[in-house]
């Protein structure tokens, strides 16, 4: 039986994330997909978010997704436009880029770390050990991985196979969503009525794009060209003589979230962790930064550094996440109907967002920039996304997001050049004395007091920040990153004595 220390259930952007992680950090990881080749039958997200964008950029890798997108204030809830052009970040817009196209260039970069991707298999069953996973697959064969991951969409078999609640809402809207043509001209555009959002619009190529939503009703998940027919009529009148579809699918605003992310030797990541209705645009950016919550850390088990309980940090700081995007995400499908009294909420939401302190915590939360993993209480910067600085070292110029593209964890050292000795760790940590001139801003917080030392996690987020001494910093190696190694014991070393 083919071993593994990881096998990913689902090559879409969450598993295909977690892959690079996982192989950056050394761990020798092979992704089971169900589709024959990366390219998806038709489009869904169209866009990533600005933290999106920095984590790529933490990789070295989000030139080759701005190559290809175009850089655009996409932010937006319940449809009022979020402009975050005087954010302090790098990346103060979103990025117009189709599905289809983040994948494709995800798998790329997967693929030149040679992380094997397993095709037209589907993952049918596991059973764990104490040491291990056995997974199943749909022809028959196994393959032995010491954790599995289930990012293997909304439906999840690894969840359902896991016994893993999935509690949450039944769904009210029911969406159509096609690429067809037309023989009559249609109606672009988006309108809003009492079932929710109608939208017409031109695709690359001339054809037409369109999402007509209903009342739920039960509708099966594979519409025909009759149904898609029968829906123009109901909401235009007319069903513009459409034909020859290449894509016909419906989504629901069904929004459901695991109880749990983690069940022993298997995880959930995205889709297959929580499931909302598309507007707002958050489900492939959750995912992805999922993948990055979660690689380093499986990572670590993996190699025995760290224990097992640092996977529950991942469903720790990820399932509230979560659970914020589906509660904003319902309010904006509520918004998303159109009748005297919803119209009025919108409008009076819309008046709110044009003010300047809500537009910011607005905007910050739909961009995932106001994210703080509670890691207790501390510097303003503790828990958050380390600003991508521009410092002075010794070795000349560079960005913080730069020494963060190997995945490893980083500790600067603002203060005196060689005031912090982390030696024991020296293996798993860069240590960098460096230097910023500038001020500290953070998304909605604003300017912070320069700290002396921060310890940064391969996921970009700060774990510990010291002013003017290095209390607690070994706590925090130790908790983070592992005890440090026998060998190089010192009085830092959470072994010595
Ligand atoms: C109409 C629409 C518009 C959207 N717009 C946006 C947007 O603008 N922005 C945004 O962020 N999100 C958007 N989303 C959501 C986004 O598409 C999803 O959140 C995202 O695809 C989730 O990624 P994932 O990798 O977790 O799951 P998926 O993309 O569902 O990938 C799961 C993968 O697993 C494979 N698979 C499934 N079961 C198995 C199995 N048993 N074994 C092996 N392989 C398996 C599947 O083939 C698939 O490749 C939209 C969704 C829809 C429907």
């Amino acid at each position: 039986m083919t071993e593994h220390s990881v096998v990913i259930a689902g090559g879409g952007p969450t598993g295909l994330m977690l892959a690079g992680e996982l192989a950056l950090a050394g761990i020798d990881a092979a992704i089971v997909e169900r589709r024959r080749t990366q390219e998806l039958v038709g489009s869904r997200a169209r866009g990533m978010h600005s933290r999106t964008v920095e984590v790529l950029d933490q990789r070295g890798i989000a030139d080759r997704f701005l190559a290809e997108g175009q850089a655009m204030q996409i932010g937006a809830f319940a449809g009022v436009r979020l402009d975050i052009s005087d954010f302090p970040t790098r990346h103060n817009y979103g990025l117009a880029l189709g599905q289809n196209d983040f994948e494709r260039i995800l798998a790329a970069w997967v693929g030149e770390l040679e992380v094997p991707i397993i095709r037209e298999r589907e993952v049918s069953g596991f059973a764990q050990d104490e040491t291990g996973v056995d997974v199943e697959l749909s022809d028959g064969g196994h393959l032995r991985a010491q954790f599995l991951v289930g990012c293997d969409g909304g439906r999840s078999v690894i969840r359902k196979a896991a016994g893993i609640e999935f509690p949450g809402w039944d769904p009210s809207i029911s969406s159509l969503i096609a690429e067809v043509e037309m023989r009559d001209a249609p109606q672009l555009g988006v309108r809003y009525d009492e079932n929710g959002t109608q939208a017409m619009g031109r695709l690359e190529g001339g054809r037409i794009g369109l999402v007509i939503s209903e009342r739920y009703v039960g509708q099966a998940s594979d519409p025909t060209l009759d149904d898609l027919r029968r829906a123009l009529v109901a909401v235009w009148g007319t069903d513009f003589g459409v034909h020859s579809p290449t894509w016909i699918s419906r989504f629901t605003d069904m929004t459901r979230q695991a109880a749990s992310y983690r069940q022993g030797r298997v995880l959930l990541a995205g889709d297959a962790a929580h499931v909302h209705y598309p507007v707002g645009g958050q489900g492939l950016n959750l995912g992805v930064q999922d993948a990055v919550n979660l690689g380093w850390k499986l990572a670590q088990t993996v190699k025995g550094i760290s224990p097992e309980s640092l996977l529950d940090t991942y469903h720790a700081e990820r399932h509230p996440v979560a659970a914020g995007v589906l509660r904003t995400t319902m309010a904006q499908t509520t918004l998303t109907r159109s009748d005297a009294r919803i119209d009025a909420l919108r409008a009076t939401v819309a008046e709110l967002l044009g003010l300047e302190e809500p537009r910011k915590r607005v905007a910050a939360m739909m961009h995932a920039l106001d994210i703080r993993y509670d890691l207790g209480e501390g510097h303003p910067l503790l828990g958050r996304r380390m600003p991508d600085l521009d410092l002075d070292t010794d070795a000349g110029p560079v960005r913080v997001f730069t020494l963060l593209h190997a995945a490893r964890p980083v500790l600067l050292n603002f203060g005196e050049p060689g005031g912090v000795d982390i030696t024991p760790w020296a293996d798993r940590v860069q240590h960098v004395d460096a230097q910023h001139v500038g001020t500290w801003e953070l998304p909605v917080v604003g300017s912070v007091s320069a700290p002396t030392v921060v310890l940064i996690r391969p996921d970009g987020h700060v774990a510990w920040v010291g002013e003017h001494a290095d209390t607690g910093l070994r706590e925090a190696l130790i908790h983070w990153f592992g005890p440090a190694p026998r060998a190089a014991s010192s009085d830092l070393d959470g072994h010595s004595g």
